[in-house]
């Protein structure tokens, strides 16, 4: 069996001018990778006649199945479906029924349907028309040149709710229902470059599995998903398998979380199984870390305090001695004086940026067995946005806890 490639026309002129970004395209490009169905072309078309027409032969050309959004209101700056019918040389005619739906929801709103709304009720000769039930504009699925073309309104929560409803189970049956098996699997990494994992992850595809890298900036992470297809569930799944267990044997303590659990959760989860608590002091990373913990329920059981202290003057009272010369002595001289007068079993100090060009972080966990202080720092960092340098900076000090957690537990 061979799946049909897939490409998305996404329509409006506010998506071209950059006043909308185009949600839809990413939203459906995903949901169509879960059916195994690759899509190989996403096109963004303003509201241009021509442009459409010209952009459909395009997208058909390479691609068996063209999921088209927006351009199905009732106005004169939406004529998606003129375009289809133009490009499959056919008429506009109209559906009584759609009509009688759309006038339906105008009464039932005490009012009169406008004459231009007439128009959401007309589609190009020999399409099915999708019913909508969030709002007036139905959408349609016709055939043109080999292509299933399949329309859908622009506004997010109408062209979701039609794609789950109409197109999912239209698409299921034309790629054989359940016959088709996707696998999937998710590792995460952190403060390790993406050509490093690139280069210790080579191969890896060989297990028949795509490996696709995401960095995730808001959480400091790199999310590597596995995803493997076939028509047999079992072998799918082992191949899958296969390739996760050589990326672990790889990457080994590299690797900070699993699945659907992320770094936070990882750690309180650690924390929870020993019963153990942290308590933490960030400079000028400003919460950041802090917030890692208290964006997760559970946080409350594990993190005992946490303090923000910016720069060595503010430091020194809380340390009640003179403040270490380097970086990395005052981060770890934070951590012990946190943990000591918390009594918990961690104590976690990010300190940083250093003062700019050079620009580093630094980071200190001590823990019941060990302490690591490690700085960061790298002309690539220093370029970042302050608020990605910062966000790495507390990431790096979570993954350094994650470790020393796991290192201490019998496993
Ligand atoms: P339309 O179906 O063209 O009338 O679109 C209605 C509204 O949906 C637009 O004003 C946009 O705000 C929104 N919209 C249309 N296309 C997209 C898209 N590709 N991504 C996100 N929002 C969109
Ligand atoms: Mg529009």
């Amino acid at each position: 069996m061979t799946l049909p490639k897939a490409a998305i026309l996404a329509i409006g002129s506010e998506l071209t001018a950059g006043r909308t970004i185009d949600t839809n395209s990413g939203w459906l490009a995903k949901e169509l990778a879960a059916l195994g169905i690759t899509c190989v072309l996403q096109i963004a078309c303003p509201d241009d006649m021509d442009l459409m027409v010209q952009s459909l032969d395009v997208v058909t050309k390479h691609a068996d199945l063209v999921i088209v959004t927006g351009g199905l209101g009732p106005t004169a700056d939406d004529f998606t479906r003129d375009a289809v019918a133009k490009f499959a040389g056919v008429e506009l005619e109209l559906d009584q029924g759609s009509l009688d739906r759309i006038r339906d929801i105008f009464e039932r709103l005490g009012r009169a349907m406008p004459d231009t709304n007439q128009s959401q009720a007309m589609f190009p000769v020999g399409s099915e028309v999708l019913f909508n039930d969030q709002g007036t504009a139905p959408g349609f699925v016709v055939t043109h040149n080999q292509s299933s073309i399949m329309v859908a309104p622009g506004v997010p929560r109408e062209m979701k709710a039609m794609y789950s409803k109409q197109m999912l189970p239209r698409l299921r049956a034309l790629i054989g229902g359940d016959s088709y098996h996707i696998a999937q699997r998710v590792l995460r990494t952190c403060a390790v470059s993406e050509s490093k994992l690139d280069r210790m992850l080579a191969g890896v595809e060989e297990h028949d599995v795509e490996v696709a890298f995401a960095v995730k900036e808001a959480e400091g992470t790199i999310m590597l998903t596995y995803t493997a297809r076939g028509e047999d569930k079992e072998s799918t799944e082992a191949r899958v398998d296969a390739a996760v267990v050589d990326s672990e044997r790889r990457l080994g303590s590299l690797i900070c979380a699993r699945g659907t659990q992320s770094l936070p959760e990882r750690v309180i989860e650690l924390l929870q199984a020993k019963g153990q608590e942290v308590a933490i002091v960030e400079g000028e990373s400003g919460g950041r870390l802090s917030s890692f913990f208290t964006n997760h329920q559970g946080s409350e059981a594990v993190l005992k305090k946490a303090l923000i202290l910016i720069g060595p003057e503010r430091q020194a009272p809380f340390l009640g001695t003179n403040v270490p010369d380097t970086l990395k002595d005052r981060a770890l001289a934070l951590a012990r004086k946190i943990r000591d007068q918390e009594q918990v079993a961690y104590g976690i100090a990010v300190i940083g940026p250093g003062p700019e060009p050079e620009g580093n972080m630094t980071l200190a966990v001590v823990g019941p067995k060990d302490e690591v202080v490690k700085e960061r720092g790298s002309s690539i960092l220093v370029q970042q946005a302050r608020n990605r340098f910062l966000t790495l900076a507390a990431a790096y000090a979570l993954d350094a806890t994650r470790r020393m957690l796991e290192e201490n537990t019998d496993r």
